[in-house]
């Protein structure tokens, strides 16, 4: 059986990502079935190659395709800054109501890491991808827009703004939370997870984040009444999930500290993309962090690393996140045995000190691969 995977290469380093991961993924799944399974590739235009062909960055096309998918995946996309240019990637996950972006944070040995346990790091975070601080609606200092709102909130709330103030909204609804944190309860029932963490500033933004953290407990309530349990509230069976909550900056600290403490998190966007990262960074950083951008309808893979740009072209790019998010959709696909299969050759290799210029930096002997090299010592 073939299955349809939309895909987009991407700018910067992700030609060369897309060359060396594409057929590692293929290669597992030839190997863990040989029953004729597989992905049929089909590309789609976005960023610089798109302009070039069509004189759009994201053309129409693109996103009605997508509209309809069920697989997709995609390599970094650039986003000038400063340009009056929209972030493709929002553009992308607004169009498409990718809701909850998942990130998975795996440790694998051999990796130097800047916390004392890396062996016990196991975080999933859930980050909300729609709405927050990055919704796009904010205005220019001096625009009238600004203008406008910049009087109304001087001169009617007292706000401590002057006509110099850029404008921006943060908007957080019940709905878009409450889907959110249920994708995250949802998935530590599945997985066996012993809980999730709502890590938000409620105690600073009353009626956002503190209203993100009240409408996960509603929803536990009124959902999950039986099997999620308070913390605090009573012990935990087995097969029960405990949800509880910390504040974004303790939480920080918390899981460098006790990261094995913690388990599955759900999070606002701002604070769900600062602590993918900083979590990153604890097992390799961005070259081996996999991730998901989920709709109802659509799970859109994507390495979580950008474009690059310094080092394009010159085979140094680490191609493990678009292989491990690619392991992410064999997953998802239940093609679990082939995932298996790419994470036992990328802990193997690893082991052997095999790896691209970003990881062998952080080891104590390691012989230095190029990003197709790499990409070989997995097929092999
Ligand atoms: P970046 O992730 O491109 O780079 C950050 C650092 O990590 C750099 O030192 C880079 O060399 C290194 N790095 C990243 N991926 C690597 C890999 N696979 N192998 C080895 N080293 C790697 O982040 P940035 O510099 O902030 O952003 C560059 C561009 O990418 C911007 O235009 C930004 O908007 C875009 N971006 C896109 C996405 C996306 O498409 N999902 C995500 C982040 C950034």
């Amino acid at each position: 059986m073939k299955r349809r995977v939309y895909f987009i290469e991407g700018d910067g380093i992700g030609r060369e990502v897309w060359a060396a991961g594409r057929p590692v993924l293929d290669r597992a799944v030839e190997l863990a079935f040989g029953d004729g399974r597989g992905f049929e590739w089909v590309e789609l235009l976005a960023g610089k190659k798109a302009f070039e062909a069509t004189g759009s960055y994201l053309p129409q096309e693109t996103l009605d395709t997508l509209k309809t998918a069920d697989l997709a995946m995609k390599g970094p996309l650039e986003t000038p800054v400063g340009k009056g240019f929209r972030s493709l990637n929002v553009t992308m996950r607004q169009t498409l109501d990718l809701f909850a972006c998942i990130r998975p944070i795996q440790y694998f040995k051999g990796i130097e890491s800047p916390v004392k346990h890396p062996e016990r790091v196991n975080m999933v975070i859930f980050r909300e991808n729609t709405e927050d601080v990055y919704a796009g609606i904010e205005w220019q200092a001096g625009s009238p827009e600004a203008r406008k709102l910049i009087s109304f909130l001087r001169d009617e709330m007292g706000a401590n703004v002057d006509e110099q103030s850029g404008i921006g909204i943060k908007p957080m609804t019940a709905k878009g939370s409450k889907r959110l944190i249920r994708k995250a309860i949802q998935f530590a029932l599945d997985q066996r997870r012993e809980s999730v963490t709502m890590a938000h500033k409620g105690n600073i933004m009353k009626f956002t984040e503190g209203a993100f953290r009240n409408w996960g407990y509603e929803l536990a309530a009124e959902e999950f009444s039986g099997v999620v349990v308070r913390e605090g509230e009573e012990c935990c069976p087995p097969g029960r999930v405990v949800l509880q909550d910390r504040i974004a900056d303790a939480m920080f600290q918390e899981v460098l500290i006790r990261p094995e403490k913690y388990d599955v998190i759900a999070t606002p966007n701002l604070n769900g993309d600062y602590l993918s990262d900083a979590l990153a960074a604890q097992v390799g950083g961005l070259g081996l962090a996999p991730g998901v951008n989920m709709s109802s309808d659509l799970a859109f893979f994507e390495p979580t690393h950008g474009t690059a740009p310094t080092i394009e072209g010159k085979d140094l790019a680490n191609p493990g996140s678009l292989i491990l998010s690619g392991a992410l959709m064999l997953e998802h696909v239940g093609w679990n045995e082939a995932a298996r299969k790419i994470r036992s050759a990328v802990e193997l290799a690893i082991s052997e000190g095999r790896v691209t210029v970003d990881l062998a930096g952080q080891m104590a002997k390691a012989k230095q691969v190029g990003c197709a090299e790499f990409g070989q010592i997995l097929l092999a």
